[in-house]
């Protein structure tokens, strides 16, 4: 069960989201100076560095929305 975290470089643009490692936003992504992915091994990790990297944002972090039905329904999180 892998995630991807999803961080735009530029402070307070795009909110840190958290996709399936599956996920076609992920799969087909192309690579830029301004945007990285960070790879984790499961979904508590996830948060941790969800949480880490968007400390200091105004915009936070959140489960992208193409990805959350699925975590919702494998991993049994209710925190979703
Ligand atoms: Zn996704």
């Amino acid at each position: 069960m892998n995630f991807v975290i999803f961080q735009d470089l530029i402070p307070n643009t795009t909110v840190v989201k958290i996709h399936r490692i599956g996920c076609h936003h992920y799969t087909t992504h192309e690579p830029t100076t301004t945007t990285k992915w960070h790879e984790v091994e499961d979904l508590k990790n996830a948060k941790l560095l969800a949480e880490d990297i968007s400390k200091n944002s105004k915009i936070g972090w959140r489960f992208a929305k193409c990805c959350t039905i699925h975590a919702k329904s494998s991993l049994d999180c209710d925190e979703v």
